[in-house]
Formats: structure tokens, C-alpha cells, sequence
């Protein structure tokens, strides 16, 4: 049998790591057809969309893809085609899980964090109302009748919708995780001492779902930048985080920190019946095109794949021979070296046939 996965390059260095990706898990031996589409600067090329109709068909229908790094504009220009996807898909739980390898330069060993980020609402939703638009200035007019609180009409307006069902299938999703996989403690991270009606819903949400895991998995809740002091300080006091989109998305780039960069660190956006695979890094647009860029994240984001295929020889296998690669710091990236400089350090294509060696 072969599974059907939908190939999804993406920008900068996406279409190196993905095709690094690509070979390492075909080099397990589990069968895959890739149906490969564009998205991002490629499609804004051929087809003047960034975002195809076809890919979104092709997930869709295959229920399954590995997707590389796409850019985002900042501040004009298109919005994000990753959200974009994740929306459309409604992959509303992202997985990304942080751990130590033996053999990076961190300043932590033995990190095992799970970062459980909710995918589909809060700042994210893309809600935005621009400053100067007719609509900007009546949306600030109906607020500030409603909440007596003065707006400087000058303002750009960002909404955060964070739903109970939205909070309440999230924060399940983070604890089933936890189940499934021998962890021990769910820590819900928030703001809501500031921001009661969002925030505030999202943890008193997550309080009456940990009732349901009483007794199996622990329960507790930090705010978000006593969050990041404490991860800094102690991040081995913390197992599964599970977290509202834009704090989720600040604190994995705080733990790929805590591991060693973003190189290492994988993500999943899980739905109901599908899901897409990619590393927490961006396109690294500098290092695009030059054999550079760490695959290592991507292959990663591969072994979460075939767990999620339930192809957990395969995904052992793969993830043993990262391993292997990595604590032998002799065929690894720039980014794996004591000093980024080395000489001896390899590319991507080479570091991915390091790690096929291993297999
Ligand atoms: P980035 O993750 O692309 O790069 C930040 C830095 O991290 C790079 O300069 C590089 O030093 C390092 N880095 C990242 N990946 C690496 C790898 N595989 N190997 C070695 N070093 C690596 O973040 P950015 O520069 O803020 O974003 C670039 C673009 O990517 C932006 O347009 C952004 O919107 C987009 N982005 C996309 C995704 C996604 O597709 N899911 C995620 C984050 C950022």
C-alpha cells in the first residue's frame, strides 16, 4: 500500500528542506505518491494566486500533507498563506513538540515540552480593520458607544475572537495528547487577568474540560509572561503547554530556542480527519537556494506524519537516525556546530544523506 500525501514545497528554503524531507522518509520504506502542488511565491508567479484552489483540493481529498515554509509579507502585501490553510482546513490543533538532541549547543539538556497551540481563532482569525478606512472610523464610533471607552480615531483595529467550543475542543485535543502519550501535566497559558472575556473563557474552558482527566493527567495555569520567565528559568517543570494562537505562536519560538533553534523544531496543524505537517521556521529567504538551510525540522515534522499514519517503526526508525546524525556533530548544518563558521559543517542535501545512511 502507499499512502497518497499532498507535496507542498513552499518559498525560500522550503523547496530544499521539503525534497530533504522527502527522501528521508521514503528512505524508511513506507510507500508514499506525492501529488505536488504549488503555493506562495511560486503560484503568485504562475497562476497570480498564492494560494490555488488546487492545494486546498488536494489536502482535501488526500487528508494529508507535508507542506515547506511560506513567506509572508509584513505589514502589506498578501496575508499568510500557512493560516490561510489552516483556516480553510479548520487544522485547529498544532502540535509542536521541543525536545533536546544530544549533540546541538543549547543552553538546556533534556528538554521534552509539547507545545498544543489552538489554531483557528484569536488575533489570528485576520479580522483587521485598517486606519483612516470609512469602516475603521464607524467600528471605532459603535465600540466606543458600547464600552464608553475612547479610541484614538486614528487607530487600526485587530479583533480576538476566542470561542467556549473553540477553547473547549483545543484544550481536549492537548489532554488526549497527554493521554496518548504518557505525559503527565497540562499547563493552560493565558492572559486572563487582563483579558477576562477571551482569555478569561479560554481558562475557565480548559478548567472544566480538566475535570474529564482528573485523576489521569495534572492540570495548571500560568500567565504568559510569567510563562516565559519560568520557561527561561525552569523549563523542566512543563510538559504539555496548550495555549490561544498568538501566544502559542511567541512561546514555540521560545522553546525551538530552548532546544537549539529553529532548525530542529517540527510542527503538526491537526484537524478532525486531516492534517499537514511543517517545521515551526519561516522560508529563511538568506539562506534560500544556497544548501544550507537545516532539513532537520522538516524531517522531523515527517516523523510526526508517520506517527500520525500510525507508522511508528518507521517514525522510531527516522527519528533514531536524526538523532544518530545530530550527536555525531560530523555531517550536520552551519546551525548544529559549536560555531557557526565550521569549515566542516555540510549542506542540506548532505546532511539529509547522513541521516538516510543511518536508516
Ligand atoms: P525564519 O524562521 O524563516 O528565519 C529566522 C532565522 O532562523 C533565519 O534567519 C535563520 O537564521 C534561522 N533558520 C530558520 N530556519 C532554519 C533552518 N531550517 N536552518 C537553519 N537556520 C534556520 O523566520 P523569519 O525570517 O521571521 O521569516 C521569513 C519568512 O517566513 C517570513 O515571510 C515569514 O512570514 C515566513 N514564515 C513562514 C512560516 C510557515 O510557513 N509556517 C513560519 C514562520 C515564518
Amino acid at each position: 500500500m502507499s499512502y497518497r500525501v499532498t507535496l507542498i514545497p513552499g518559498d525560500g528554503i522550503g523547496p530544499e528542506v521539503s525534497l530533504a524531507a522527502k527522501r528521508c522518509i521514503e528512505a524508511t520504506g513506507v510507500k508514499f505518491t506525492w501529488d505536488e502542488v504549488i503555493a506562495g511565491e511560486a503560484a503568485l508567479k504562475k497562476y497570480n494566486d498564492v494560494l490555488p484552489k488546487e492545494v486546498l483540493d488536494s489536502i482535501r481529498k488526500n487528508k494529508i500533507a507535508l507542506k515547506g515554509p511560506i513567506i509572508t509579507p509584513i505589514g502589506k502585501g498578501f496575508r499568510s498563506v500557512n493560516v490561510a490553510i489552516r483556516h480553510a482546513l479548520d487544522l485547529y490543533a498544532c502540535v509542536r513538540p521541543a525536545k533536546s538532541y544530544e549533540g546541538v549547543n543549547s543552553r538546556y539538556k533534556d528538554i521534552d515540552l509539547v507545545i498544543v497551540r489552538e489554531n483557528s481563532e484569536d488575533l489570528y482569525a485576520g479580522i483587521e480593520f485598517e486606519q483612516g478606512k470609512p469602516e475603521t472610523k464607524n467600528l471605532i464610533g459603535i465600540i466606543e458607544d458600547y464600552s464608553k471607552k475612547i479610541i484614538r480615531p486614528d487607530s487600526g483595529i485587530s479583533i480576538k475572537p476566542i470561542s467556549k467550543s473553540g477553547s473547549e475542543r483545543i484544550v481536549r485535543a492537548a489532554f488526549e495528547y497527554a493521554l496518548n502519550n504518557n505525559r503527565k501535566k497540562v499547563t493552560c497559558v493565558h492572559k486572563a487577568n487582563i483579558m477576562k472575556f477571551t482569555d478569561g473563557l479560554f481558562l475557565n474552558t480548559a478548567r472544566e474540560v480538566a475535570k474529564d482527566y482528573e485523576g489521569k493527567i495534572l492540570f495548571e495555569d500560568t500567565i504568559v509572561d510569567n510563562m516565559c520567565m519560568q520557561l527561561v528559568q525552569k523549563p523542566h517543570n512543563f510538559d504539555v503547554l496548550v495555549l490561544p494562537n498568538l501566544y502559542g505562536d511567541i512561546i514555540s519560538d521560545l522553546c525551538a530556542g530552548l532546544i537549539g533553534g529553529l532548525g530542529i523544531a517540527p510542527g503538526a496543524n491537526i484537524g478532525d480527519n486531516m492534517a499537514v505537517f511543517e517545521a515551526v521556521h519561516g522560508s529563511a529567504p538568506k539562506y534560500a537556494g544556497l544548501n544550507k538551510a537545516n532539513p532537520v525540522a522538516m524531517i522531523l515534522s515527517g516523523v510526526l506524519m508517520l506517527q500520525y499514519l500510525g507508522e511508528k517503526d518507521a517514525a522510531l526508525k527516522l527519528e533514531a537516525a536524526v538523532k544518530a546524525v545530530i550527536k555525531e556533530n560530523k555531517s550536520v548544518t552551519y546551525d548544529l556546530k559549536p560555531k557557526r563558521d565550521d569549515p566542516t559543517s555540510v549542506g542540506t542535501k548532505e546532511m539529509a544523506d547522513a541521516i538516510i545512511a543511518k536508516l
